[in-house]
């Protein structure tokens, strides 16, 4: 399980505390990487999908809040959406587990690209997402620019090159700015009732995103609840609809992200 940061009282104070925390840096293998480490193939293979399905989920979240919210966004949403997904990253989890859930998803962008090279299919430069290599090394910078002091490994170990590196504590400063008082705003009256599970059958999907769904929970407040689906949808897939006010994680995904783990 992951070790989640309990002591989440702003998200901006987390954050910092994590800044001064002992780093342990995580430049092992996946399947080396989180509590018990000697997982087995299977285990590494069903940490990706959790983590990748939670990185959606908050991604998904980052949707969901600029619309109840009306936040507004200078730039692209769908990188806003990526940001907070990756400040959740950082300020929920301790230390390691964050690290693998950086690694995780990382590598989830990295599969969603070489699916496409192998595929012969082109980059959509017209696509409402970025390009998948490009979300990547967002990721990586956010991360690393979140705890420069004990992640520099971590960075060059994922490959982000020095003339990004430079600048990544400045964009996460910056995108803390924009979305730490959202944080704190949802932080401010723990206990309250977020986020209301809505799940068809059972499956991994099912399982971690109603286990994580209850943790935020204990540490996370909204004005009134949001619901979250998990169903099948027929294809691998996860939105917010304004319509609704509703998110949706398709199980279909839970699957193609099993399909893509990295083998050992
Ligand atoms: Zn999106």
């Amino acid at each position: 399980m992951q070790e989640r940061d309990h002591n989440l009282v702003g998200a901006v104070a987390a954050a910092a505390l994590l800044a001064l925390g002992v780093g342990g840096l995580a430049t092992q293998a996946l399947a080396q990487s989180g509590p018990g480490s000697g997982q087995g193939p299977t285990q590494a293979g069903e940490l990706f999908v959790a983590d990748n399905l939670r990185a959606i989920f908050y991604h998904e979240l980052g949707h969901a809040l600029i619309d109840r919210k009306q936040l507004p966004i200078f730039g692209q949403e769908e990188d806003a959406a990526d940001v907070f997904s990756a400040l959740l990253i950082d300020a929920l989890f301790d230390e390691q587990s964050a690290t693998d859930m950086a690694y995780s998803t990382a590598f989830g962008f990295l599969e969603e690209a070489d699916t496409l090279a192998a595929e012969g299919g082109e980059v959509a430069f017209w696509d409402v997402h970025g390009p998948d290599l490009q979300r990547y090394y967002n990721l990586v910078c956010l991360f690393y620019g979140a705890n420069p002091e004990d992640r520099a490994d971590v960075a060059a170990d994922l490959g982000l090159p020095d003339e990004r590196l430079d600048s990544c504590p400045e964009e996460y400063d910056l995108a803390m700015a924009s979305w730490g008082p959202v944080l704190d705003e949802m932080a401010a009256e723990p206990g309250g009732r977020a986020f209301v599970l809505a799940a068809q059958g059972a499956g991994p999907a099912q399982s971690v995103i109603g286990e994580e769904l209850a943790a935020l929970n204990r540490q996370f407040a909204l004005d009134r609840p949001m619901t979250v689906r998990v169903e099948p949808c027929g294809e691998a897939n996860a939105f917010y609809d304004p319509e609704t006010g509703e998110i949706t994680i398709c199980t279909e995904f839970a699957d193609e992200l099993a399909a893509s783990a990295p083998a050992e």
